[in-house]
């Protein structure tokens, strides 16, 4: 923006200011707001999805939504008025999963990636090209004797040719050094060295929770399936602890790269400890951390607590992380059929029936509800009886309860209308099912892919469908995520058409999905998830119309500000903008 544009747009919200002022001299202290924003296309997400053009925000709350000409009853001579220009706003969006490790990935990594980013593949050649640059610069090796380990992660081996992990493929770059790589999500895979060291040959039985994959003749292929053998894991030299300052550090400065995505809410799946738990809560107190979090919690974290928290509306605990099984790329998602792919093979539980029914019991009298990882139709089998016996031990209602289904991936045709008549939450990551789309048939084929990635179903039975990333397994950007459920497509715009398209989520459900749905299933809907008066007053302002324009754009857009309660918590700097 030129100097003269912007002189005249201080000139215009003064000369706006000023009339607003006079025009208003009668308000009450009451209704005097703190700020006021005129002139936007506001869509507030309300149960009918109407629009607005103005908003009154007072002590971090909305006060008034309506038009321009209601809300001057809300200004005074101390309210700042904000002139949109026209530009949209929308309810601050949540990450309904995450694991929050933002500055731990992107600001300080430890571990380097073989992607060039979250999102991307990396070639056979490019991790080769890594693990070369790594051996010659000693990024990612680890302390201890020469020849030392080198440990790496973000292996996807669906997108090569042929789409297998072979140990030989890192023994063309790596003779002599061990090499440990984790793939992009559950799952990883070693060098010949490695195996070797680990004494892992064709007669080492699988671990718990894990399993080796052998060739056709038996061989080792080193790739592993789930948990590695703990003969190899324990002789991988661990990293230094990181120090009280770099873990708050990395939380504080890296939950702002989710405030900047447009983020006011994140959903923590990493099964979050008593301790840190403690920690956060003092983060809060000394105004460090801005985002709100809704944390989902160890077991015995929520037993200690004895009942669910709220921190100043800021940091929430009411939930408690499970799984039942592992992920579906690395074939540990659980499923009531043997792999297509890998005959034989069902996949790896974790949780049963009985131990998740059990705590799924003992929470809810407490007051927590529980949400389960579960990828396969094996796992989310397992969960929904869990949950419905819990239902039926203390004769709550499915919608008090609000268990949840993360993930949510693969269902049966008996299962998808339990979902609803047990008020189970559906807790869904569009960009894993554009990125699932490279192998999800191959591991399932066609007759169980009708029931996979299924939100336009589950919507349609009235399951509350909450969106979210699992960052760091996929990029944080709330709009990439928006733009998947929309479009079904990656961010080339691939397959055409979208990939299985009738599952796709209209703009509205998207949005709805991706602020109510998070509010309902941390129990905040009264006071989360849209621009209504009395909630709080967390919203986002974006520069182009998410409702009209083309669906392709939709992850291109780059917020302008976003408030949380009231205060721009990040606004985008002005020479960045366009
Ligand atoms: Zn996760």
């Amino acid at each position: 923006m030129n100097t003269m544009k912007r002189l005249s747009r201080i000139l215009s919200i003064f000369v706006l200011l000023m009339s607003f002022m006079l025009a208003s001299s009668a308000v009450s202290d009451a209704q005097e707001a703190d700020r006021v924003y005129v002139s936007g296309k506001i869509y507030t997400v309300d149960e009918e999805f109407s629009t607005a053009s103005a908003f009154a925000v007072k002590d971090g709350q909305f006060i008034y939504v309506g038009d321009d000409a209601g809300v001057k009853a809300y200004i005074g001579p101390l309210t700042f008025v904000f002139d949109l220009e026209g530009k949209t706003v929308i309810p601050g969006l949540h990450d309904a999963h995450v694991h929050i490790r933002y500055g731990e990935r992107i600001l300080y990594p430890r571990t380097p990636d073989i992607r060039a980013k979250i999102g991307d593949w990396a070639s056979v050649e490019r991790m080769q090209e890594v693990i070369k640059r790594c051996l010659a610069t000693g990024e990612g090796m680890r302390p201890g004797p020469e020849p030392r380990w080198l440990v790496l992660s973000g292996w996807m081996s669906d997108v090569w040719d042929p789409p297998e992990f072979r140990k030989e493929l890192i023994d063309a770059v790596a003779p002599d050094n061990s090499v440990f790589i984790s793939r992009y999500t559950h799952g990883s895979g070693a060098n010949s060295k490695a195996l070797e060291l680990a004494g892992i040959t064709r007669d080492t039985p699988d671990p718990p929770g894990g399993h080796i994959k052998k060739d056709k003749n038996g061989e080792p292929t080193g790739e592993f399936v789930e948990r590695a053998p703990r003969e190899l894991t324990r002789l991988v030299p661990s990293l230094p602890p990181m120090t009280d300052y770099e873990i708050s550090r990395n939380l504080v400065e890296g939950t702002q790269l989710a405030v900047a995505s447009g983020l006011t809410t994140i959903h923590g799946a990493s099964m979050t400890g008593y301790e840190e738990v403690q920690r956060r809560i003092k983060l809060y107190d000394v105004g460090l951390l801005r985002i709100r979090i809704n944390e989902m919690v160890r077991e015995d974290a929520a037993k200690k607590l004895g009942k669910p928290l709220n921190h100043d509306n800021k940091y929430f605990i009411r939930s408690v992380k499970a799984f039942a099984d592992g992920a579906l790329g690395s074939r540990g998602a659980l499923f009531l059929k043997e792999y297509s792919d890998y005959p034989g093979y069902y996949g790896e539980p974790r949780q049963n029936e009985d131990q998740i029914a059990k705590s799924a019991t003992e929470l809810l009298k407490i007051g927590f509800n529980m949400r389960i990882h579960c990828i396969g139709d094996g796992a989310n089998r397992v969960a929904i009886n869990a949950y419905e016996r819990a239902l039926e031990a203390t004769g709550t209602d499915g919608k008090k309860a609000r268990f949840a289904l993360e993930h949510c991936q693969v269902l049966t045709a008996e299962d998808v209308p339990r979902l609803a008549k047990l008020g189970i939450v559906a807790s869904m990551q569009p960009l894993h099912a554009i990125e699932d789309m490279h192998f999800a048939e191959a591991r399932m084929g066609p007759e169980r892919l009708k029931y996979a990635y299924i939100w336009r179903d589950l919507l349609d039975l009235g399951v509350v469908v909450a969106t979210g990333t699992d960052y760091s397994v996929s990029p944080y950007n709330p709009f990439y995520t928006l733009h998947a459920a929309v479009t079904r497509q990656d961010r080339d715009n691939n397959p055409p058409g979208g990939w299985i398209p009738e599952q796709a989520m209209t703009r509205e459900e998207a949005l709805r999905a991706a602020t109510m749905g998070g509010a309902y299933v941390m129990f905040a809907e009264d006071i989360l998830g849209s621009i209504e008066v009395g909630k709080l007053a967390d919203f986002v302002v974006i520069p182009v119309d998410y409702m009209t324009i083309p669906a392709e754009d939709i992850w291109k857009i780059e917020p302008e500000m976003t408030v949380i309660g009231g205060e721009a918590v990040y606004t985008r700097p002005v020479q960045a903008q366009k």
